[in-house]
């Protein structure tokens, strides 16, 4: 027997209509790319998405069409969020630090039929112009007097909407529609997109205000620099409406001093952003000997966060939420806030213990770990397999790419995440590595993840990064990459100790290089891949 209930499709633009008659006091700050700061409440937005809506139609777009945007975090990059999904059409957010000829791939896969773009990045599509597709448009997102020079056929986000109406008749779309479109940033291969439909978007951001409630409220101030361009930044631009939190974009500064600066001057609560950006934020917390006014909390993901990361934020009295997840999964998949009276009743060192796992599923994600037969292992905390995922916000195939979506996922049709992961009796998740960062020596796992977290609590190092270099007899072996923290560098001796405090002996890294700065992703995050390359012909002590 059915239920006899009403069927409402769930729509990305019913989110901001929500947060324009019900949430009136909170707002949305950004640093703009024309140097100052732009705030309004998210009824103006809402009337802005509309304009921008009229705009676009009036471009030719169309339910369907994959409209592009080239942008930092900004609220037109938030109003061409909901204009474009609110009309039926597809929000492709390209990553401006992919290379040149991912873009030009993504954007000729995608069929782009405009390209919405910050002045910044103008450069990048001037450079690009002969290998764009004919016939792509492309608009700056600033007003008639920063229009940069330019022989380009620009045109200018706001002479768009000027006189566009503030109300749209918006369409009720099927909610399986697809509203956004993102690609991984591809490591190796091509980049392959995660096609995000209203469905999966709505019910994400109603898992990330459950799952993670108590960092996203009703009034609090949340810092995105997890970026717009890349997985809708977490889901906040959906999540924070719905909350009535407001949303502090940071534009393209996300250095520490900028970061600490905006977040004092704005008092921001909740921070999100990948460990990259963590570690520049306390470096100037460290210089200036207080946190940024009104911080209390902080989501870090993205990699691992290092275990001494987690303690000096919740010793100064930032609570920190450690998640996990990807971009095929929308992207959150666990969350690290602790059971309340786990936080009422643990001590610090326990609590930074199960910190450093990356934490418990949200609704709606389910998790699995399996034996190279595919066989599910159990969650006891120590069997190690592939993690595979399945929910409401998960890929059911890549967008147009038959041949990585027949290698994703098995026969049951979970999605194979490529992490190796045991899953704790107590729901705790714990990624050991990417299994293309794992070390493989003499028939035995080392987890880089592991040695970074130890080694990173040492104070003469800002930064590190395991990888595995090839060993005659061992196949492979670690190396540790260190970013020292002052001009000294730590012995071998030293980290070798305090290693040996937390892992067997075989598992220490054979050698230590000192580096300036480590590579970083597209995503800000550290490139492993970079690093490998760089060190590819490396001879460790034992080889010479
Ligand atoms: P890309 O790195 O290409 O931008 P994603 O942003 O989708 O792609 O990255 C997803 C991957 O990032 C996960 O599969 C996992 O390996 C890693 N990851 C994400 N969060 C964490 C975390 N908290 N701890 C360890 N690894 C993480």
């Amino acid at each position: 027997m059915l239920g006899q209930m009403m069927h409402r499709p769930l729509s990305v633009i019913e989110i901001l209509k929500f947060a324009s008659e019900n949430h009136k006091s909170a707002e949305i700050v950004s640093v703009r790319t024309e140097g100052d700061i732009h705030r309004y409440s998210y009824a103006q937005a809402f009337e802005r998405v509309a304009q921008m809506a009229h705009a676009l139609g009036r471009m030719g777009i169309a339910s369907g069409d994959r409209v592009a945007t080239l942008a930092w975090n900004g609220y037109r990059h938030f109003e061409l969020y909901y204009a474009i999904s609110g009309i039926g059409a597809v929000c492709h957010t390209i990553n401006p630090r992919l290379s040149a000829e991912q873009m030009i791939y993504i954007i000729q896969h995608a069929d782009d039929q405009v390209l919405f773009v910050d002045t910044t990045f103008v450069p990048i599509i001037a450079a690009l112009r002969s290998q764009l597709p004919q016939g792509l448009r492309c608009v700056v997102m600033t007003d008639r007097a920063h229009m940069p020079d330019s022989d380009l056929d620009l045109l200018c986000y706001e002479d768009l909407i000027a006189d566009c109406p503030k109300t749209y008749d918006w369409p009720e779309v099927d909610e399986n529609t697809a509203c956004g479109l993102c690609y991984t940033s591809g490591t190796t291969g091509n980049p392959k997109g995660a096609l995000y439909s209203h469905r999966s978007t709505v019910l994400h951001a109603m898992s990330l205000c459950i799952s993670l409630g108590r960092f996203l409220q009703e009034g609090t101030r949340v810092l995105p620099v997890v970026p717009l361009f890349h997985v809708n930044a977490w889901g906040l631009p959906y999540g924070a409406p719905l909350a009535g939190a407001s949303l502090i974009f940071p534009g393209g500064a996300l250095d520490g001093p900028s970061v600490y600066k905006l977040m004092d001057e704005e008092r921001v609560n909740s921070a999100w952003g990948v460990p990259t950006v963590w570690l520049g934020l306390q470096a100037e917390i460290a210089a200036k000997g207080r946190n940024p006014n009104g911080f209390s909390s902080v989501v870090v993901g993205g990699s691992a966060a290092p275990r001494s990361m987690i303690e000096k934020f919740e010793k100064s009295g930032v609570s920190v939420c450690h998640a996990w997840g990807m971009t095929e999964m929308s992207p959150v998949g666990t969350h690290g806030i602790l059971p309340a009276d786990m936080i009422a009743t643990k001590s610090l060192s326990e609590r930074l213990d199960l910190q450093q796992y990356q934490g418990r599923r949200v609704f709606g994600v389910d998790l699995k770990v399996v034996d190279e037969n595919g066989e599910s292992l159990p969650h006891d905390g120590t069997s190690v397999g592939e993690l595979y995922v399945r929910g409401n916000a998960i890929i059911s195939g890549y967008f147009d790419n038959e041949a990585a979506t027949a290698e994703a996922f098995d026969s049951e049709g979970w999605f194979g995440t490529g992490d190796i992961a045991v899953i704790r009796p107590d729901g705790f998740l714990s990624i050991q590595d990417r299994a293309k960062d794992l070390i493989k020596s003499g028939g035995e796992w080392i987890s880089s993840i592991d040695l970074e977290n130890v080694v990173m609590s040492h104070p003469m190092v800002a930064n590190c990064a395991v990888i595995a270099v090839a060993h005659p007899k061992w196949d492979e072996r670690p190396l540790l990459v260190i970013v020292p923290a002052g001009q000294e560098h730590v012995s071998k001796a030293e980290i070798d100790d305090l290693l040996l405090q937390h892992v067997a002996k075989w598992q220490l890294p054979d050698a230590i290089e000192f580096v300036d700065e480590l590579p970083l992703t597209a995503t800000g995050k550290v490139s492993k891949l970079t690093l490998r390359q760089k060190f590819a012909n490396y001879m460790l002590p034992d080889m010479k």
